[in-house]
């Protein structure tokens, strides 16, 4: 597992200890409930250390309702050495200099606000909620 798989790896577990700790089961009942809990509003205020964002209580991109589920975009080419997008999404770049690739570069989601969307939270839970819940019987 290379570092840009230990951290998504790392994201998704957290999120998904945090939910199993407030007592949210990963079923599509819930799902109105888990985008609620993931939400920016609500994680800035319980999980205040996680995020520096969280601390300037400014989101890291200006839209509406900013989720924070998909920190780590599921697009996103975590298994390749320098990243990349799964979907070519133009709001990504590459970035230059970067010391852990062997090409030096990486791809960099920052502009890119295409995760942190409700409706796409809401469709990617629906896809994979059966893997979520048995990484999350495992946590
Ligand atoms: S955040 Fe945007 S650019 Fe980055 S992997 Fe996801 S869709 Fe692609």
């Amino acid at each position: 597992m290379n570092h840009l798989e230990k951290f998504e790896n790392y994201h998704k577990r957290k999120i998904l200890r945090e939910l199993k700790q407030a007592g949210i089961l990963l079923t599509e009942i819930n799902i109105p409930v888990i985008i609620s809990e993931t939400s920016f509003q609500i994680r800035s205020k319980k999980h205040s250390e996680q995020c520096p964002y969280y601390a300037q209580e400014k989101p890291c991109h200006d839209i509406k309702d900013l989720n924070c589920f998909l920190c780590v975009c599921p697009e996103y080419h975590s298994d390749m050495d320098e990243g990349g997008c799964r979907i070519n999404n133009q709001s990504g770049k590459w970035h230059s200099p970067y010391p852990y690739s062997k090409s030096g570069k990486v791809w960099d989601c920052s502009d890119c606000s295409f995760p942190h969307f409700q409706a796409h939270i809401e469709q990617y839970l629906r896809q994979n909620l059966g893997e979520l819940r048995r990484i999350q019987d495992e946590i």
